[in-house]
């Protein structure tokens, strides 16, 4: 028994870490128990540092693959989500404030045969639709929520209100995990573009409790008043601007480290691109493996987008980077023509994955296909999920990547969130301005027919067993 907890008492996160807050513009760093999301100084954006990050090299490799490992196992609750990964993510929180609602840990689903050879090589899916409110969106909530407790608790504050703009998934999630906080200190506000979130998108922050402010326009319209109020008065933002976020999120890459046995060269992640956040985090998150020599290789990251919203597959292609005005989009989530971390894609493919970040831009009539194929082998993949295959089948098609890579698809959500556009496209009522042509083949619909076995028989053909010989 004795030998058994020292076990487990090795493999617990040591608080080794000294966080803070450091404009990726000007350097400057701030003080990590500030609520400040851009630069006082330049207005840039920030991202938290672990300015102990090489105290993290005292252990060696090995041993952290085997302390990863060994938490797949472990029976505290708190550290078998994304905080398996503690020491990555906020190292100076204690297990106590973690608040741990099922998040991360999301399957790895092998493509079927037929699905692979439609796409053009065999692939995985990773769901991140598992996920409490079904979307990757709760691994960076989980961080930032937890991150917020531990502030309350820390400088005893009395009153807090979390605010969010949001395409859906992020209200979602901010307002399931900032329910479970006490209520007579924390408040939940959520900002979405009236009329462009699906009706369970906008279902889960109200069964959550919070307060649903619907305004017009789109997301971005709405992201620039969130800002303005995180500027002048005292809120919790929690957009991806909120770097609390983006560390929960580099558990994704984590993760898929981790179901690939920690063998990442030759790896190829496919990552769907709004606001950005997504993957600026799974970059950061390969390079803090890269950094401890827990992974060898740098995977590439192909990043797709709509040719509805498309400014970072643009700037790819041009060098130029310029805000589009989008057009709707059934990757609805992603449907963001100024993407708020664009300037950390920026500076993480220039520094670190020059050679390993390609975009590729898809039609919408592609994500639907893409979609409604997965989902009829075996997935339960969501637009967003539908646009990442999409764009992996593309640049197969186009040889922009080797076949002879290993390719994990980031599916972002579930498909049930957005299965209102399924439902357009059986009904062909989606607006002409999505441009999708749809096709008799992915069609589904109910049979309506009597309650009775013979008709019913009938109607699918089937054979008498006293007709069939044995
Ligand atoms: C938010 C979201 C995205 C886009 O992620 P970014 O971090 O904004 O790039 C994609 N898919 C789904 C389902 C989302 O909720
Ligand atoms: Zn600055």
């Amino acid at each position: 028994m004795g030998r058994m907890t020292d076990k487990a008492d090795e493999n617990m996160p040591e608080m080794r870490g000294n966080l803070v807050y450091r404009c990726i513009a000007c350097g400057t760093p701030y003080d990590i128990y500030e609520f400040i999301y851009t630069c006082p100084r330049c207005r840039s954006l920030l991202k938290i540092e672990n300015i102990e990050f090489d105290r993290l090299r005292e252990t060696t490799p090995a041993r952290w693959r085997e302390i990863f490992d060994s938490r797949r196992s472990t029976n505290i609750l708190e550290l078998s989500g994304i905080f398996r990964f503690h020491e990555l993510i906020l190292p100076i929180i204690p297990i106590a404030d973690i608040i741990y609602l099922g998040e991360g840990q999301t399957a790895l689903v092998r493509a079927n045969q037929e699905l692979s050879a439609w796409v053009g090589a065999p692939f995985f899916v990773k769901n991140d639709g598992f996920n409490p409110s079904a979307s990757f969106k709760d691994r960076g909530m989980a961080s930032a929520i937890s991150f917020l407790n531990h502030v309350i608790r820390v400088k005893r504050l009395d009153k807090v209100l979390g605010i969010c703009a949001s395409t859906g998934d992020t209200s979602a999630a901010a307002a399931l995990y900032l329910s479970y906080l006490p209520k007579s200190k924390v408040k939940t506000v959520v900002l979405l573009p009236k009329g462009k979130v699906t009706a369970q998108q906008l279902s889960q922050p109200l069964g959550s409790g919070a307060i649903v402010i619907e305004l017009p326009g789109v997301f971005d319209d709405c992201m620039r008043i969130v800002e303005e109020l995180a500027q002048d008065y005292r809120v919790f933002l929690l957009n991806s601007k909120n770097p609390a976020r983006i560390v929960g999120q580099k558990s994704y890459a984590y993760e898929v480290a981790q179901q690939m046995r920690w063998q990442t060269a030759a790896l190829v992640v496919v990552v769907p691109i709004g606001n950005a956040g997504n993957i600026t985090a799974i970059m950061e998150g390969f390079l803090d493996l890269h950094a401890l020599g827990i992974i060898d290789e740098l995977p590439v990251v192909l990043g797709v987008q709509s040719h509805h919203a498309d400014p970072i597959v643009r700037w790819q292609e041009s060098g130029e980077f310029m805000p589009v005005k989008v057009t709707p989009s059934v990757a609805q989530a992603a449907m963001i023509g100024d993407p708020v971390s664009f300037p950390k894609v920026k500076q993480l493919v220039e520094n670190h994955f020059k050679d390993k970040f390609y975009t590729i831009a898809v039609t919408e009539t592609e994500i639907m296909e893409g979609m409604l194929t997965a989902n009829r082998n075996g997935h339960v993949v969501c637009t967003q999920g539908g646009e990442s295959i999409a764009g992996l089948k593309k640049a197969l098609a186009l040889d922009l990547i080797g076949i002879r890579h290993r390719f994990v698809v980031d599916s972002t959500s579930h498909q049930l969130k957005f299965a209102s556009f399924q439902q357009m496209y059986f009904d062909d009522t989606l607006g002409s301005e999505y441009g999708i042509e749809t096709r008799e083949e992915y069609k589904n619909t109910p049979v309506s027919l009597e309650a009775d076995p013979g008709k019913i028989a009938a109607y699918l053909g089937l054979q008498k067993k006293t007709d069939v010989s044995t």
